[in-house]
């Protein structure tokens, strides 16, 4: 479906037209949760929700297809201290797993928060999969960086999709869950006691009384002009690569509402997406040894500081635009272990040739600059000295025949938005909640502190589908008495 072109634009400022008067509406029809948002929070959020048989529960999804984001990651869920963690041979505690989200933040979020999703992360992957017979896998063959032990639970495949696809098939099993999509939530109804529905239809509007309301809709990668007034300087020109309907709806709605917003500021870009293909070049060729310049053929950074962080550098490159470079050792290390890499060999992603020259020339980049910036970082490393950019990790000589692709910088999603607490309740500034509101995943702050730096892989599962949970059961129980 085509989205509401004013809805993709709006600003926090414009958010006054959204939420509407309690006493200005009829309310069409009533429901005991409605949840704006399907994807891996509001799918999780209505399964939880939908445990007391005698509630009715709602989800609305703006686009066509359910799943969002979720359905584009690989659907891993980090937890510590599980049945499938523990069958590995695995003793992890929560405060290991936590101490690691920290370390990767600069200790910037609410550390008792970070705790208690991690604490409460083990519960997430029992009841999924016991509770509600969704299957998931331990991870032990692939560690990702900076998690200190094996936590991923995958779905088959590593692919949100079936993540997501089983969630959708739980969720139509239970009749009191009614889901829909093509279905955009327009505008919060608040009256003096707090939230009391929603507006939602993409041609003829409903007006929906709610007991509960779940923003489940995700941050704002999707607006740019949202993206421009709260991340930094560039990144807003950068290939959008989320899903179409994360246009920070839930976040200004629920700012109009007095709910306290935190680290607006953070998103995870990445900064290999090949341009021709536009298939995700995965960050592994970078950090087995490839390096990247511009078109001008020069260096332009320590490449080995991150993917996230490093796509603002591309952007900010002539053309928004950088050459990758690797060989052909890096190339069989990746081949079929990475299905990233393969499905971006399989696009005819990468260039070879004998010499970086006719690589360059191939890709389009200085052929000459090139070839001396690969011969002085084959010196660095070979001399075991930091190169010219300063980088000293994940780097070894680069050896004929070579490889190389044309990327650009992506985003993927943000990481700012509504601050809530430990049941996934909006908070105000004086600590307060607003009632009847509660938010999860990319509509919460999430706990990867500001700016692109702070990502664990595995923080937006860990916030989408913690919180879901968490407030999924806490609407539930406030409501059932
Ligand atoms: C390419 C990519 C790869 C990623 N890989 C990983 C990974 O491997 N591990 C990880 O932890 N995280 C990953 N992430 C991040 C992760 O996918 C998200 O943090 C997480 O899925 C967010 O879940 P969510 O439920 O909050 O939002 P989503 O899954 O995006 O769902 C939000 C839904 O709300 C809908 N919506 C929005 N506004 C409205 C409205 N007004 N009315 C009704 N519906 C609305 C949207 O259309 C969407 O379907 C990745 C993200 C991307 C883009």
């Amino acid at each position: 479906m085509s989205l509401p072109p004013e809805q993709q634009r709006r600003t926090l400022d414009d958010a006054t037209d959204e939420v509407v008067a309690a006493e200005e509406v009829t309310f069409d029809v009533s429901t005991d949760v409605l949840v704006a948002g399907g994807g891996g929070c509001g799918l999780v959020a209505a399964l939880a929700a939908s445990e007391a048989d005698e509630l009715t529960v709602t989800v609305l999804e703006k686009t066509d297809t359910v799943g969002g984001n979720t359905a584009l990651s690989t659907g891993m869920i980090p937890a510590a201290g599980t049945r499938l963690q523990q069958e590995a041979g695995i003793e992890e505690t929560a405060a290991a797993m936590a101490q690691d989200i920290l370390e990767k933040n600069d200790h910037e979020t609410d550390e008792e928060l970070v705790h208690y999703l991690c604490e409460q992360s083990a519960d997430l992957v029992h009841w999924l999969t016991s509770d509600w017979d969704v299957t998931l896998e331990f991870v032990d063959d692939f560690r990702y960086p900076k998690h200190s032990e094996y936590r991923m639970h995958a779905p088959p495949g590593r692919n949100g999709e079936h993540l997501v696809e089983e969630l959708r098939a739980r969720i139509e099993r239970q009749s009191n869950v009614e889901l829909l999509t093509n279905a955009p939530v327009t505008k919060l109804v608040a009256g003096n006691g707090g939230v009391e529905g929603v507006v939602a239809g993409a041609v003829r509007e409903e007006v929906i009384r709610a007991g509960t309301v779940i923003l489940a809709t995700d941050g704002f990668a999707g607006n740019r002009e949202m993206v421009r007034a709260h991340c930094e300087e560039d990144i807003e020109r950068a290939l959008y690569y989320g899903a179409s309907g994360n246009t920070g709806d839930g976040i200004r709605w629920g700012a109009q509402l007095g709910g306290e917003l935190a680290c607006m500021d953070a998103y995870q870009g990445h900064a290999t997406v090949v341009n021709e293909t536009g298939a995700l070049s995965t960050y592994a060729v970078v950090m087995n040894g490839g390096i990247l310049v511009n078109e001008r053929g020069e260096r332009f950074g320590d490449e080995s500081a991150g993917y996230s962080q490093f796509a603002v550098d591309v952007i900010r490159q002539p053309s928004a635009i950088a050459y990758e470079i690797f060989d052909e050792r890096i190339y069989r290390r990746l081949e079929g272990e990475f299905d990233d890499f393969d499905r971006a060999v399989a696009l005819g992603s990468y260039h070879r040739a004998d010499s970086v020259t006719k690589l360059a020339e191939a890709l389009g980049c200085h052929p000459d600059a090139t070839r001396q910036a690969v011969r002085a970082y084959n010196e660095a490393v070979a001399a075991e000295e930091p190169d010219e950019v300063g980088r000293v990790e994940g780097r070894r000589v680069l050896e004929s025949p070579f490889y190389g692709a044309k990327v650009t910088g992506s985003l993927f999603h943000t990481q700012g938005g509504l601050v809530v607490d430990e049941h996934g309740r909006v908070c105000r500034t004086d600590g307060s909640t607003v009632d009847g509101l509660y938010a999860g995943g990319g509509c919460a702050v999430g706990i990867s502190g500001h700016g692109a730096s702070g990502y664990l892989s595995g923080n937006g599962l860990t916030t989408a589908l913690g919180f879901g949970r968490l407030a999924g059961i806490h609407a539930r129980q406030s409501l059932s008495g």
